[in-house]
Order: C-alpha cells, then sequence, then structure tokens
C-alpha cells in the first residue's frame, strides 16, 4: 500500500516531467503478418524510481484516483504521433488505447476524448478504445449507454483480456463492441485441449456476434498455426514485434 501510494504520488510529476512514454505494439494478420494496426502501452522511467512496470504503477494510479490523468497524457501523445505523421505525410494507422474502469464510467470521459481527438484534428476511426473485462459488466446498462456513445461518433471498440473477468457471456451481444482481445494467459496454454477448445470457442463467438478476434501475447510460430487453424485471423505479440518507442514505429 505504501509503494503504490509514493508511485501514485510520484506520478503527477513525472507527466509534468515527461517521463512516462509510450511504446506501439503492431497488431498484425497472423496470415501475412501485415501491421494493421498498434496497440499504446505506458512506459515509465522515473529519475526518483528507476524503471517501473505497468503492472506496478498502472493498479497503483487506478487505487489512488490518478489512473484518468495518466491516460489523458496516454491519449495526447498518441494523437500528437498521428498528426505528426499526417504532417509529414505518411499514412495513418489505427492505435489501441487502453482505458480503466473508472475512466470508462467517468462522466466526462466521451467529451474529453472527443474534444481533444478534434484538437488534434484527428478523426474518431484512428482511435480504438481496448476496455479491459475485468471491468466486471455489472453496471451492464451504463456500459452499454458508454460502448454505444462510443460508436454513435465513430469511435471502434474492444474488449481487453478476454475470459479472465468470468462474466456472463450474455452480455457479450449487448455490447456494440468491434473486437475481443483474447488473453495471453489462454495462448500460452493452447498445447492444453481443454485451453484449444476454448481459443476456438471465443473466435467463433466473436464472429458470430460480428466482432474480430485478437490473440494476445503470442511468442512462437506454434501459436500462430494453432491460432491460424482455430480460425483466428488477428494478433500481436513477441513472436511479431514487441512494444516499441514512436520513433521506432515509424521505421516500420
Ligand atoms: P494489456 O493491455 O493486455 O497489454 C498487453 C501486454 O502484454 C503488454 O504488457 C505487452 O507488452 C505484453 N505483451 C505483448 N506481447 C507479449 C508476448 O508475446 N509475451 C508476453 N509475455 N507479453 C506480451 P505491458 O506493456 O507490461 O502492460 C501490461 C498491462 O498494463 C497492459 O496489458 C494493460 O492492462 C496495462 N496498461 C499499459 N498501459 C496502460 C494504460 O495506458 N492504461 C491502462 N488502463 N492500462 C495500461
Ligand atoms: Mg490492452
Ligand atoms: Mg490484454
Amino acid at each position: 500500500m505504501m509503494r503504490d501510494l509514493r508511485i501514485a504520488n510520484e506520478l503527477t510529476a513525472a507527466i509534468r516531467r515527461e517521463e512516462i512514454n509510450v511504446h506501439l505494439q503492431p497488431k498484425v494478420d497472423l496470415n501475412s503478418g501485415a501491421i494493421v494496426s498498434f496497440e499504446a502501452l505506458a512506459r515509465w522511467f522515473s529519475t526518483e524510481l528507476g524503471n517501473i512496470s505497468p503492472d506496478v504503477f498502472i493498479p497503483a494510479a487506478e487505487k489512488n484516483g490518478k489512473i484518468r490523468m495518466l491516460e489523458q497524457h496516454v491519449l495526447k501523445r498518441v494523437l500528437s504521433w498521428l498528426k505528426k505523421r499526417r504532417e509529414h505525410g505518411l499514412d495513418l494507422r489505427q492505435v489501441a488505447v487502453n482505458i480503466s474502469t473508472d475512466h470508462f464510467f467517468h462522466h466526462s470521459f466521451i467529451p474529453y476524448l472527443v474534444d481533444t481527438a478534434a484538437e488534434y484534428g484527428i478523426e474518431p476511426e484512428w482511435l480504438r478504445l481496448e476496455i479491459t473485462e475485468r471491468i466486471g459488466f455489472v453496471d451492464i446498462e451504463t456500459a452499454y449507454k458508454v460502448f454505444k456513445q462510443l460508436q454513435n461518433y465513430g469511435f471502434t471498440s474492444s474488449i481487453d483480456d478476454f475470459g479472465t473477468g468470468y462474466s456472463s457471456l450474455s452480455y457479450l451481444q449487448k455490447l456494440p463492441v468491434h473486437e475481443i482481445k483474447i488473453d495471453r494467459s489462454f495462448v500460452s496454454r493452447m498445447h492444453e485441449p481443454a485451453t484449444l477448445a476454448i481459443v476456438r470457442t471465443i473466435v467463433q463467438l466473436a464472429g458470430n456476434l460480428g466482432m474480430v478476434a485478437v490473440a494476445e501475447g503470442i511468442e512462437t510460430e506454434e501459436q500462430r498455426r494453432m491460432l491460424i487453424d482455430a480460425g483466428c485471423r488477428y494478433g500481436q505479440g513477441f513472436y511479431f514485434y514487441r512494444p516499441m518507442s514512436l520513433e521506432e514505429a515509424n521505421l516500420l
């Protein structure tokens, strides 16, 4: 708790000092390896505390009311990267930004998103919002309204870490969501027949609901093959690309 509090307290200054950066990891077509879009991932190298993993500072920020500020910073970094690409005559790529539960349900989430994208001159189609399934779709009515607004404005959305949230499947058909991300805990255990069956089922479910399945954490050629055989068309993972700096992503 003390560590989390210290980290969360450092965050505001860290953002001001430009210590929070964004790395991008490509999402690819599993067959051709072609890049279809990117996911933005927050990175923090602190002058005070050293290199801190997102698995540490994201939960700390969530617990201490700093997550919205952090994610707004990530969003701006992404928008500014897209804007610069456009100014340099490069083609735009869709970028997915992770949004935590508190942020997603915050009353100013959508207005802020719409205003900030407009400020940078970036159309909604270039942004995707990834919301973890662990959001706990308890308040399904409110969640539906937020997803619907995103859709109405032209943003696309994604359910992250699918399969880890233990939520009921019936909520899924109600949501205007474009993508389901198969959690990497399943991808890493596909050699187990039962896990492979789950992966196949998620891919089919996504297809039947008009959504796209994206597999996370692909590390081997064997996993790529198994996913293609399971009908999964898209994925991301170290096998293809590790998360990279914005400058490196420009070289792709
Ligand atoms: P995530 O959204 O599920 O992101 C994917 C994570 O898997 C990233 O970890 C990425 O580096 C890692 N990864 C990608 N390919 C592979 C692979 O082949 N093998 C393995 N072992 N890992 C792979 P990262 O960057 O450490 O982020 C961890 C989590 O932190 C993210 O999981 C996401 O939930 C959270 N996170 C990062 N940035 C943000 C943010 O701006 N907002 C929120 N709410 N969460 C964020
Ligand atoms: Mg994600
Ligand atoms: Mg994930």
